[in-house]
């Protein structure tokens, strides 16, 4: 028996990286997961069958955030997937999916900052909105926002905005949702070992010098957020609402000092 047995899930962006370890973790709780991606099916079928090979269920659902119509995609998607699985209704929301950018104020264009709003801001919106008349008392949802809104990094400045903009939703909805016991939390990751962060953290100077700002010591795995998220999503994380959880490594903390 799992803790999440006759639960359903919709994780976001949940083919590869942050978003496949937190769907292979709520499936391994027993969870019925709605693996939601953007354009790569071998990695959404890639992620179904991993779930499938340890018992799980799950199934994907492709539409690209951004494009016009994509969430009503989504939740037809959903809707049908869910029925052939004899299933109705979600309890957990994960909006993981987003993208980055690596732009200065100078660089950062208009279309790449709309971008980022669509995909990491608008969309998450209108997915919340969509899956509220679904969602059962005693729901859960998680928003993947960034430490980055925490770290001034004037590198990735249209990135840090919308992912402060995420995080500005979860106190709000927490302050709307929680009478019916659906908590809504914030997870701020700090970088990530996925293909997001691959331009970086396959070169070893940058990924030491990362580690020396890092509390633990090391970069993050997808399964470090994973676990944090299965926490929130579980019986266990009933009492946390409205909260923005640094799941980091204790990423920039202050000076690290020796001995
Ligand atoms: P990733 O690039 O490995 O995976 C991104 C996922 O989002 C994929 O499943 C993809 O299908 C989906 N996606 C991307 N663009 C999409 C679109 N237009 N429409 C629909 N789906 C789309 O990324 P990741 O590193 O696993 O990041 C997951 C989340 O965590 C993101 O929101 C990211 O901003 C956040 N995050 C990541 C890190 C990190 O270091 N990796 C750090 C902080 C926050």
């Amino acid at each position: 028996m799992g803790e999440l047995d006759g639960r359903t899930a919709l994780v976001t962006g949940g083919s590869r990286g942050i978003g496949r370890a937190v769907a292979l973790r709520l499936a391994a709780e027993g969870a019925l997961v709605v693996v939601h991606y953007g354009g790569n099916d071998a990695a959404a079928e890639e992620t179904v069958a991993l779930i499938a090979k340890v018992g799980g269920r799950a199934f994907a659902v492709q539409a690209r955030f951004g494009e016009s119509g994509a969430v009503d995609r989504l939740f037809e998607g959903l809707t049908a997937g869910l029925g052939s699985h004899g299933a109705d209704g979600l309890d957990i929301l994960v909006n993981n999916a987003g993208i980055h950018s690596a732009s200065s104020i100078g660089q950062l264009t208009e279309e790449e900052f709309e971008r980022l709003l669509a995909v990491n801001v608008s969309t998450p919106i209108f997915v919340i909105q969509r899956a509220l008349p679904l969602l059962r008392d005693g729901g859960r949802i998680v928003n993947m926002a960034s430490a980055a809104t925490r770290i001034a990094d004037p590198r990735q400045i249209g990135y840090t905005v919308t992912k402060t903009a995420l995080a500005a939703l979860g106190a709000s909805l927490a302050n709307e949702l929680g009478r019916r016991g659906i908590t809504v939390n914030t997870v701020n990751p700090g970088v990530v070992r996925t293909d997001m962060t691959a331009g970086y953290t396959n070169v070893p100077e940058a990924v030491a010098g990362l580690e020396s700002l890092t509390a633990l010591g090391r970069l993050g795995e997808p399964e470090d957020i994973a676990d944090v998220v299965g926490f929130l999503a579980g019986p266990q994380g009933r009492w946390v609402t409205g909260q923005i959880i640094d799941v980091s490594g204790g990423t920039y903390l202050g000076p690290i000092t020796a001995g």
